[in-house]
């Protein structure tokens, strides 16, 4: 009996202790590797209150622009991520790709820390800044900072990404500087002049390595933003200069680099309404082919119209939107006038239900390609490709036909026109009201610009286009003009 007793007591110790060694080993798994908790959850994050990872997503002072906010209060691997996330899918995967490779570099390096001292804590943030030009062109840029308990100096990294996010076009420091290498050599010599003036650099300079750094190579400058008043470049810590000064920025005034920018980004004029001013819609390619087709187009477009009264076609880009388009319709009802609406691809699929509408009212659709690319920058098949998908698009969901063609920035070439059959419509008077965005400027220079037959060109894609649309209208009537599609504004020439 006796024995009996014993041998159940061990059988129970055995027992507990089993127990006991399995729980102790799960709870060590869970405290040398809880960033495989993270990571799991990060693929699926959810209002789960117990989460580690919060998600936040609120919209931002720019249009377009959403802010995503994530956050974990992990103790041992925290972290704070600011990311902006537009209608792009091309640009918000590659903002996250970005994001995803510094959180694992973060969560790897922390691993191998910790794999020597378990108490090793980490902290990531990366938040991110927005630099506008004039040209509705953003820059974001994007600062990485990785600290860990075990090393004094964190790491800072700088990362820039472009966007245009009414239209989704995007620009690279190529694109900037014309594609041209000797453009880029007069921006590398500001820069080092730049590099070397500047006092928070001084005695931090690392002259080998900033030579290399900072030579006129495309890839040494494609961290770059543009404002209004300067083009600025990121260069990596210890490149230029030792790492106490962090990533060294350089700042070039708009005025110096000016000459050797593409037309988007040349620095803001006073608003002159006159046909010579460079627009919108101003080609961005080289000085070199930009003269010949631009003419040429524009004076198709002058319509000398021989009728009783006077006649206008008004025509909105870039959308459908679905709030701007819909304003714009019940204001063109109000006048019984009619219009055409050039339309991308990209946001035809997003909003069929206006697309409809719009021809519904009996308005007219045009074609303003997929992407709003500049189409003399792309070879034959692509642009064929922008054309011929956002017509299949329209035609999809409306069962019409779109059967006027213009290109984006007014931007074509003998290849681009060869590419479709569609007639190229440009416009004689264009109001800008993608730059001021404002009621009483768009109305002055319809009043000043407008005559019998004009292509009026505007953008239902501005809330202020569609607030100042009333008053357009009711000066052009009061003007005797009628309001016609395109096609037939075509009608009545020759
Ligand atoms: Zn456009």
């Amino acid at each position: 009996m006796k024995k009996l007793h014993h041998k159940y007591r061990s059988t129970w110790i055995d027992i507990i202790f089993s127990v006991a060694i399995i729980l102790l080993t799960i709870s060590a798994f869970l405290l040398v590797f809880p960033t495989k908790g993270l990571l799991s959850k990060k693929e699926h994050p959810s209002s789960n209150a117990n989460s580690p990872i919060q998600m936040e997503e609120i919209e931002s002072n720019y249009p377009g622009v959403k802010i995503v906010t994530k956050t974990s209060n992990d103790p041992y691997s925290p972290f704070a991520i600011q990311y902006p996330q537009t209608n792009y899918t091309s640009f918000n995967d590659q903002i996250l790709t970005y994001i995803t490779e510094a959180q694992n570099q973060y969560i790897q390096m922390l691993e191998s820390k910790r794999q020597k001292n378990a108490k090793t804590s980490g902290e990531l943030n990366i938040s991110f800044e927005t630099i506008t030009h004039h040209s509705g062109n953003y820059s974001f840029v994007l600062v990485t900072n990785m600290n860990f308990s075990d090393v004094e100096a964190g790491t800072l990294e700088i990362r820039s990404f472009h966007l245009n996010p009414e239209n989704g076009n995007h620009y690279s420091i190529e694109d900037l500087l014309h594609n041209d290498p000797t453009k880029l050599e007069k921006i590398a010599s500001f820069v080092r002049v730049a590099i070397k003036e500047d006092p928070s650099l001084a005695g931090h300079i690392q002259e080998k390595s900033m030579e290399m750094y900072t030579q006129p190579f495309w890839n040494n400058y494609r961290n770059y933003a543009i404002s209004d008043e300067a083009l600025l470049f990121y260069f990596d810590e210890q490149t230029i200069a030792d790492q106490t000064v962090g990533p060294p920025i350089v700042t070039l005034p708009i005025d110096t680099v000016a000459p050797f920018l593409i037309d988007v980004f040349q620095p803001i004029k006073p608003v002159v309404p006159n046909e010579d001013y460079p627009s919108t819609e101003t080609p961005t390619k080289d000085e070199d082919d930009s003269t010949q087709d631009q003419t040429t187009t524009h004076t198709e477009n002058e319509h000398k119209v021989e009728t009783s009264k006077k006649l206008v076609a008004l025509t909105f880009d870039d959308g459908p939107d679905p709030k701007i388009t819909r304003q714009i319709l019940d204001t063109l009802k109000k006048y019984e006038a009619r219009a055409t609406f050039f339309m991308l691809g990209s946001r035809v699929e997003y909003y069929p239900d206006v697309v409809n509408e719009v021809i519904e009212a009996g308005h007219e659709i045009g074609n303003h390609t997929w992407n709003h690319a500049d189409l003399t920058k792309l070879s034959a098949d692509r642009v064929q490709k922008e054309i011929e998908s956002t017509s299949e698009m329209i035609e999809k969901i409306s069962g019409h036909k779109p059967e006027a063609f213009r290109p984006p920035y007014g931007a074509v070439n003998k290849t681009v026109r060869f590419q479709t059959e569609l007639p190229v419509v440009l416009w004689d008077v264009d109001t800008l009201d993608w730059k001021h965005r404002n009621p009483d400027t768009l109305l002055q220079i319809i009043k000043e610009q407008t005559k019998d037959g004009s292509i009026i060109l505007m953008h239902d894609i501005h809330e202020a286009t569609a607030d100042g649309l009333d008053a357009v209208l009711s000066y052009l009537e009061t003007e005797g003009y009628e309001f016609v599609t395109v096609a037939e504004l075509n009608q009545t020439t020759d």
